[in-house]
């Protein structure tokens, strides 16, 4: 995927494009469980339902566009990451995907950690009681205040991202009269998405510490001597959307490489390693991500191996999966607002939100499906672009995809696998409010993070 394509999509242009949607699907009704949270499926009559609560009825309640997350899905996903790895690793949660109080509640019930990258992520994990020491914090330009405040809080680690911040961490900590505990995040020449990885000696990108040229064993042989730092391992993060596990080998190849110098230069072995996060989620029924236990157990056995090649202890693992455990449990529900066919080319659906409630497709280029929720239909399949609202024609939610022919103004229709990086990356890009975020359990919806409203907007500006 392309990260400089055209706003509008690399296939703009006024022809036909070629492509995968080329063959609609048998099934227009069919709801593929690998894009669906756990609990979705059709009611008697057809109408699309989520913890036992039919969307039309979820759609009067609530309004529209809206999130809904199925909260049993996002718990047995926390749970699965976290039996899959045991007590010998630790599973961070990465918050950036999608943080509220009650997910934090529910991660730790599940008894998984968080990471955070900003003082409002880390304020709204310690607001909803998730204990300091299980929380991580990240971001290649935290502040001073940020870094006070994290340390003061008692953070279990701070991942350092630069040789400025090393000297800064360890100074805050030492005012504090404190030790904080620290990994040192470095760049390996690994960068991973989807199938494909590549591996280089340098990486040209504004996170962690480059390997090459030793600069990352210079970052290490400088927060060894500090006073305020205790140095409890490295971190490595390699991409997004990963399916294939390979970029991984060669990450921890060189990671454990680092930690052997170390070794070898200081006489110490560093307790833990983190591999970051970035695993695959199915996003449409092209996508074919691994279970938790499968990732689980190769990641386990890659470190396994490089640590017995180099004659080290296997450290500590942790892996940080954001995307991999909300990802999937919530679509979003928008009403369809006019339907615009244009001849031998595609229909144009606009629905009540867009960008500023999805970005991804706009931002990366990513890849959506889509269901009639209200009703079934059995009408031909039409070639769609699902849009927004807003003014500017790359407002596209889902590119191409079959909808039925007698889709029309009313219609709900929902876009699965929009629980990561959707309401954490939404906008008021045209002063559009953004939907709450309902979960659903059990028969009963509640309203997790609500709508914004024009009050809301009319508050910040001060005039
Ligand atoms: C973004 C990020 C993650 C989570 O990525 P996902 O693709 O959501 O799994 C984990 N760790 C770090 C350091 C990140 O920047």
């Amino acid at each position: 995927m392309s990260r400089s394509a055209h706003p509008a999509g690399p296939r703009h242009a006024d022809v036909l494009p070629e492509g995968h949607y080329s063959a609609p699907p048998t099934d227009l009704n069919a709801l593929d469980s690998k894009v669906w949270a756990e609990t979705v499926t059709r009611d008697t009559d057809g109408v699309l339902t989520v913890g036992g609560l039919d969307v039309r009825r979820l759609a009067e309640e609530f309004g529209t566009p809206a999130y809904f997350l199925d909260e049993d899905d996002f718990r047995a996903r926390a749970r699965s990451w976290r039996t899959a790895f045991g007590d010998d690793a630790d599973v961070f949660y990465a918050g950036k995907a999608f943080l509220s109080r009650a997910v934090v509640r529910w991660l730790h019930e599940e008894g998984l950690n968080l990471d955070v990258c900003s003082g409002g992520e880390l304020a709204t994990a310690l607001s909803a009681g998730m204990p300091a020491e299980r929380i991580a914090f990240h971001g290649n330009n935290k502040s001073t205040d940020e870094i006070r405040r994290a340390v003061e809080a008692g953070v279990g680690r701070i991942v350092l991202d630069s040789f400025q911040e090393i000297v800064r961490v360890a100074h805050i900590a030492q005012e504090l009269g404190t030790r904080q505990r620290v990994q040192i995040r470095i760049t390996v020449g690994v960068e991973a998405h989807t199938h494909e990885f590549i591996a280089t000696a340098h990486e040209d990108q504004k996170f962690g510490i480059p390997l090459a040229g030793g600069q990352a064993a210079e970052a290490v042989r400088r927060a060894l001597t500090l006073d305020g730092l205790e140095l409890i391992g490295i971190h490595s993060h390699i991409g997004s959307q990963i399916f294939d596990m390979s970029g991984f080998e060669v990450a921890a190849h060189r990671v454990v490489g680092l930690l052997r110098d170390i070794r070898d230069e200081h006489g110490v072995e560093l307790p833990e390693i983190d591999l970051g996060g970035g695993l695959g989620i199915a996003y449409t029924s092209d996508d074919d991500p691994r279970e938790p236990h499968e990732i689980a157990k190769a990641l386990t056995e890659i470190v396994t191996r490089e640590c017995d090649a180099a004659r080290l202890a296997t450290p500590r693992i942790s892996v940080e999966p954001g995307r991999a455990i909300v990802g999937p449990t919530a679509f979003t529900l928008y009403e369809v607002g006019t339907v615009k066919p244009l001849d031998g080319l595609r229909t144009y659906v606009s629905v009540d939100g867009g960008m500023s409630d999805n970005i991804r497709t706009a931002l990366y280029d990513a890849e959506y499906s889509v269901a009639l929720a209200s009703r079934v239909s059995e009408a031909e399949p039409m070639l769609c672009r699902v849009v927004g609202k807003h003014c500017e024609s790359g407002d596209i939610v889902v590119k191409d995809a079959f909808l039925p022919g007698d889709l029309a103004p009313g219609d709900l229709i929902a876009v699965p696998a929009t629980g990561a990086y959707c309401r954490s990356m939404a906008s008021n890009y045209n002063h559009v409010l953004r939907p709450p975020v309902v979960a659903v359990r059990d028969g009963e919806a509640r309203v997790i993070v609500r709508r914004e409203t024009e009050e809301d907007i009319l508050r910040l500006d001060v005039g």
